[in-house]
């Protein structure tokens, strides 16, 4: 080695995330591709409609106007935290204080990210839903924190079965993440759950942080996603996190909030000063608009998810595969034929130029299942299912 070169070495914690799993397929997918197969992703999940269009002009004009130039700085202009709580109000009928009790995040994953580094210290235990999203175990883990994994089994509804969490472990937990609607199982909560939650972390001192970044994406009209605020007693341990990211079409704009208990967000709000400076203000006059006007933009968008979801969910039945019947959110999870495991089946679509995500990268509870994102048009996915047909 020469001697002007430092040795560089990540840190014990970088090296403790998990590798990145589906990194083989994304390979195989882009030398796919540059043989010039046409693929049809149904891998990530980022919506392919555009931002609807008064949200855009919104973010226009205030692009426009130099006092938005300046560093935004803590919870989010006053308007923002007021069309938060309105919003909820009459979503949920949950009610607010713009104040203290909403913040503004950097898109919903960041507050996710930083969560942990508020509430956890090391050999403290966070309770994590796997299969899930991948931020709750890596921000844990950022955080030098323990991750517990709640397996999501089907015999449970995919609910986490709080009675199987060992007392060792409870009496050094700190914070729990749940998710619901849920990616990846695309199902939902009952409220019996919800209230089982709140009596649970009461009773082991434990901080609920509920994932909702998808309670706009249903298919039942008469039977919505609920916010875990709306259980009684859920403001003194729970904060719930939103995002405008899916429910607007809007995920590159990164913006959400987290909602709920003022002392769980002033921990993380401590956080947030020492290593954000908020969320552009052009990008939260936009996200007013979002949320203060028209909605059938929302109604539409869900509208085009459920003939997406029919005709993925019939065609993939047709074919033989046993599918969760999706209540919420724009994924499909199906069990794979019983031949293969969820990354051989995955590889097999691959082969006819379908991407799919396998169980397994959310974790050894998601072996056995792949999920499809319902990022396409219906003609796409009919086009996927044919190739489907044809590989079986
Ligand atoms: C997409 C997604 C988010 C994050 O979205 P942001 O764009 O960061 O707001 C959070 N949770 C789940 C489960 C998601 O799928």
């Amino acid at each position: 080695m020469k001697k002007d070169l430092i040795k560089i070495k990540y840190s014990r914690r970088i090296k403790k995330l998990p590798p990145y799993l589906f990194i083989e397929l994304d390979k195989r997918k882009k030398s796919l591709q540059e043989k010039g197969m046409d693929i049809i992703s149904l891998g990530v999940g980022d919506p392919d409609l555009p931002t609807p269009k008064h949200i855009i002009e919104s973010m226009q004009k205030s692009v426009e106007d130099s006092k938005n130039h300046k560093y935004p700085f803590g919870r989010g202009i006053n308007f923002f935290c007021e069309a938060v709580a309105s919003w909820y109000k009459a979503r949920f009928n949950v009610i607010l204080d713009p104040e203290t009790q909403i913040y503004s995040l950097i898109g919903s994953k960041e507050g996710i990210g930083h969560l942990p580094l508020a509430f956890v210290n090391p050999n403290e235990y966070v309770l994590v839903p796997q299969p899930g999203y991948p931020v709750y175990s890596s921000s844990t883990i950022l955080a030098g924190g323990q991750i517990y994994f709640m397996p999501l089994l089907e015999k449970n509804n995919f609910l986490p079965d709080l009675d199987a969490i060992p007392k060792y472990i409870l009496k050094k937990t700190k914070l729990m993440f749940i998710n619901y609607p849920n990616n990846p199982t695309s199902q939902t909560a009952t409220k019996e759950f919800f209230v089982k939650v709140v009596s649970f972390a009461k009773e082991h001192n434990i901080i609920v942080a509920h994932d909702c970044a998808y309670s706009e994406i249903y298919f039942d009209e008469n039977n919505k996603p609920i916010s875990f605020l709306e259980i009684p007693g859920s403001i003194d341990v729970a904060i719930e996190f939103h995002s405008l990211s899916k429910t607007y079409n809007m995920t590159g704009w990164r913006i959400g909030w987290i909602c709920g208990n003022k002392k769980i967000i002033d921990g993380l709000a401590k956080v947030k000063d020492n290593y954000d400076s908020g969320v552009f203000n052009a990008i939260q006059y936009a996200a007013i608009t979002a949320l203060t006007g028209p909605q059938d933009c929302v109604a539409q968008m869900r509208e085009i998810y459920r003939e997406r979801r029919d005709v993925l969910v019939n065609g993939l039945k047709q074919l033989g595969l046993d599918v969760i019947e999706p209540k919420a959110t724009f994924y499909v999870w199906s069990r794979v034929p019983s031949s293969f495991n969820s990354i051989s089946f995955a590889e097999k679509l691959l082969s006819v130029g379908v991407v799919c995500t396998p169980g397994h990268g959310f974790g050894d509870s998601g072996e056995g299942y792949v999920r499809f994102a319902l990022t396409v048009s219906k003609e796409r996915i009919k086009e996927a299912l044919e190739r489907i047909k044809k590989c079986l």
